[in-house]
């Protein structure tokens, strides 16, 4: 049987993950769905005369969907698998004035167009390898909707490189149908994303959507082939960095059938903690990760 493929384009876009966004399509568990998704910048920048020093006419970071997924309902989850990525061929880098980790020092608005072949990266004359990842994946929240320039326990901007292809994201469900959205894809984009920008381009992401009847987390887990990874958003990152080994030790103790003390000795040993975006003073909190192998946690 040939499997049926659903799309959804990207003229089907939200700002925010949010419970009263009407949804644009409605799927079945097991459906592998292909995602349009804009740049976070929705296309409009296009050549290095174009900056970012003006606010963006409607907003950034768009996210395409919401999808329904039918019968999903709160304490439900979802296991998105990330099947892939197919990147547009060119997207852009930018420097904003007085933003991002160097904002002291960021005294000119600047933007490179990005020409991506194949696999390769052209920044000018220098090549390096892409590095697809999805910036922005979530189910709506509960409660007031989020924009999707911040993370939360539904997921959101966490902008975790982690999320690439072959990795599974679980992401809780919090309101009927859970209400799937994602976008910002980047070609490339190093730990901190810190202009606060990676290399934001058009994609179409291909994933498996299934559902997992009341077995849902409460925040988003990332699996790959080799590591389990949790991830954690706030304002500081000493305490977002923290909330992160607060998971990861949850989860160990559960997966692994230890004691607090065990696990929180493991750790120390064995999980690396790890920046995701670090980019103030700007527009987005800090996120970061947890990691282990599954070497050590199956
Ligand atoms: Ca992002
Ligand atoms: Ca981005």
């Amino acid at each position: 049987m040939v499997e049926s493929r659903t799309l959804i384009t990207r003229d089907q876009i939200a700002y925010s993950l949010d419970k009263d966004h009407p949804c644009a399509l409605e799927i079945d568990s097991g459906t592998t769905l292909t995602v349009e998704t804009w740049d976070a910048r929705s296309g409009t920048i296009q050549r290095d005369e174009d900056l970012l020093d003006h606010p963006h006419p409607v907003g950034s970071n768009p996210a395409t969907g919401p999808v329904a997924i039918r019968n999903a309902e709160p304490g439900d989850g979802l296991c998105v698998e990330i099947l892939d990525i197919r990147l547009a061929d060119q997207g852009f880098l930018a420097v904003k004035k007085g933003e991002g980790l160097l904002a002291h020092m960021a005294n000119e608005y600047a933007t490179r167009m990005v020409r991506v072949e194949g696999e390769t990266v052209h920044f000018g004359g220098i090549r390096f390898p892409a590095r697809p990842m999805v910036g922005v994946i979530g189910t709506a929240p509960a409660g007031a909707g989020v924009s999707t320039g911040f993370a939360g326990p539904h997921g959101g901007n966490m902008d975790n490189r982690y999320i690439a292809v072959g990795s599974r994201v679980y992401l809780p469900v919090q309101v009927s149908g859970a209400l799937l959205a994602l976008g910002d894809v980047h070609a490339a984009m190093g730990d901190g994303e810190i202009t606060f920008i990676g290399l934001e381009i058009c994609a179409e992401v291909t994933v498996k959507v299934e559902l997992l009847k009341g077995e849902g987390t409460k925040r988003p887990l990332i699996e790959t082939a080799d590591f389990w990874v949790t991830t954690a958003e706030g304002e500081e990152l000493a305490q977002t960095v923290r909330s992160a080994a607060e998971e990861m030790v949850e989860l160990m103790q559960k997966r692994l059938g230890l004691s607090f003390e065990e696990a929180y000795m493991l750790m120390s040993a064995a999980v690396d903690v790890q920046i995701c975006q670090c980019c103030e003073p700007g527009e987005f909190p800090v996120t970061t990760r947890a990691v282990i192998s599954k070497e050590i946690m199956p």
